[in-house]
């Protein structure tokens, strides 16, 4: 697909969650099979290629701004809309002006089909699957432009949460095979990452379709040479097992002392609103089992503020669990309404500065849990992996504890990609902890 005098090139803009970003990568590399190679950030390109988030109406309205800017910065190129927002709302991205093809979640990596026909024939095309035909499982491992790879293991989700609209967006669970994951981490190990962090939607659900086993797979990357380290992204607390935690802790030579787990409400009446497969009581004892196991670990927990059903009472009951909570850090997100969603039919609802109010507090709290959290590590050593330089300040790096603590240090810029044992001495902000090279 060249033009026969130049080689044609194309551009890639991402939004939403690392599953979006190596599949975003892996468009990349399926245009570079085809000659299309990636353009320079002052070069204007022949294609450009939008993949959209629709977590919340914010990501959607986001998308729409940056198709309407990257469509008056480059008008004559091709323009490219896929992923959830595309998924979700094929006609409303197809009527943005100058959106040439529009692609769903499953055909978004047989973009280069639809390119070719775009170039015969000219004629804009929605390509959209129903979210229950989507069935292929397609691989995806990112490159960062630090040293960590992102390795797409599953995709889709079975839960229907109530106020989410993720298993619309990208159809039913599916897995890669851990052949083909083990075969990715080795081409990355001999890339030179050092790290991979293992991405999907419901990530725990891996192996239900295939019959394989998730801590099967967690032991086969386990022996791949050259990875120092992996993590998974996030797991639902259900799927997060005794023996997974168990083995990380007593057995794996690389999973890292580091944990991502949704809560999303610490009161049980809004859990069971929300279709959540869990309550507080098995949350607490994952919680406990992993600070027991795994004293140093790192437990960043997603928790939702001001959700449909979130009364005063459950607010404040929600607020006192989250509070009990020997975690590291919240990540707080806004309830955000979308339509189409079965929450819409919980009558009780929270006002906008209510919400922003909880939010608020949970952040506070966060902050709190995050700074007690790191001050327990000063004074001691711990492996940094040297990820970028400071944009700032010369000399400066950033990298991560083994248990996700950030650190920046005065370090060279042969330290990039390199693991070294650092003595923390401070706080740097909230988010960075001060550190030395020994
Ligand atoms: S587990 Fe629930 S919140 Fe997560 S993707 Fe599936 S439906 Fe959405």
């Amino acid at each position: 697909m060249t033009d026969g005098s130049n080689i044609l090139k194309a551009s890639y803009h991402t939004l939403g969650c690392k599953l979006n970003f190596s599949e975003t990568s892996a468009i990349g590399m399926q245009l570079a099979s085809r000659g299309i190679i990636r353009a320079l950030p002052d070069e204007t390109p022949d294609i450009v290629v939008v993949n959209t988030c629709s977590v919340t109406e914010v990501a959607d309205k986001k998308g729409r701004s940056l198709i309407r800017r990257l469509r008056t910065r480059w008008p004559g190129a091709t323009l490219v809309v896929t992923g959830c927002y595309a998924q979700l709302k094929p006609q409303e991205v197809a009527d943005i002006e100058g959106v040439d093809i529009v692609l769903g979640n499953d055909e978004k990596l047989r973009i280069v089909d639809f390119i070719e026909q775009w170039e015969s024939e000219r004629r804009s095309q929605i390509a959209v699957h129903h979210y229950l035909d989507i069935r292929d499982f397609r691989g995806a491992c990112e490159r960062g432009d630090r040293t960590r790879y992102w390795l797409k293991v599953q995709d889709g989700c079975d839960y229907f949460c109530t106020y989410c609209t993720i298993p619309f967006a990208r159809g039913r669970s599916r897995s890669g095979r851990i052949a083909d994951l083990v075969a990715e981490a080795e081409k990355a190990a001999e890339a030179g990452g050092k790290e991979i962090v293992l991405t999907g939607v419901n990530v725990g659900c891996f192996g239900k379709d295939t019959g394989e086993d998730f801590l099967e797979l967690l032991k086969r990357l386990d022996a791949v040479e050259g990875i120092e380290r992996y993590r998974i992204s996030s797991i639902e607390p259900n799927l997060l097992t005794e023996e997974i935690v168990r083995w990380i802790a007593a057995e794996s030579r690389a999973f890292m002392p580091s944990f991502h787990i949704p809560l999303q409400s610490g009161s049980d009446e809004v859990l069971r609103l929300m279709n959540r497969r869990y309550r507080t009581d098995l949350f607490t004892d994952r919680i406990a089992l992993i600070r027991s196991l795994i004293p140093d670990a790192f437990i960043g927990v997603d928790i939702i503020a001001g959700a449909r059903g979130e009364t005063e009472e459950e607010w404040e009951r929600s607020f006192r669990y989250a509070e009990s909570l020997p975690v590291s850090r919240y990540h707080v997100f806004p309830y955000s309404e979308r339509p189409g969603t079965k929450a819409l039919g919980i009558s009780h609802q929270v006002g906008q500065e209510e919400k922003h109010r909880r939010v608020a507090a949970l952040t506070k709290l966060s902050d709190e849990k995050l700074r007690a959290f790191s001050r327990l590590f000063i004074g001691k050593v711990r492996p940094v992996l040297w990820e970028h330089p400071d944009a700032e300040e010369e000399g400066m790096m950033y990298g991560h504890t083994d248990n996700y603590l950030r650190v920046r240090a005065n370090a060279s810029a042969s330290s990039y990609n390199m693991i070294t044992p650092i003595l923390i001495t401070g706080l740097h902000d909230v988010e960075t902890l001060t550190g030395r090279f020994l």
